[in-house]
């Protein structure tokens, strides 16, 4: 996993300040507008808006243009995370 540095923002959910966003896959390249990004802290999904802050999603499957393959992502992130958190 690769780590890019992002503007601060406060999760949408949590709060949590989060001022890095890592890539699920080699290769993917630094955070864009409209990339798909989940809090490290509590799971909640977000989208990047225009300047790299959080927009919250409620339901990743209403993404338009969203793969299936993304949301097996999102759903393995967020099963790691809550792994970490013991739950
Ligand atoms: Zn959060």
């Amino acid at each position: 996993m690769k780590s890019y540095r992002v503007p601060e923002s406060n999760c949408t959910s949590c709060g949590e300040r989060l001022d890095a966003a890592g890539t699920m896959c080699e290769g993917t390249p630094a955070p864009t507008p409209g990339d798909i990004t989940i809090c490290v802290v509590c799971g909640q999904v977000m989208q990047f808006t225009d300047t790299l802050g959080f927009q919250g999603v409620d339901d990743p499957t209403k993404i338009p243009g969203i793969h299936p393959d993304d949301l097996r992502q999102i759903r393995r992130a967020q099963e790691a995370v809550a792994h970490a958190k013991g739950n």
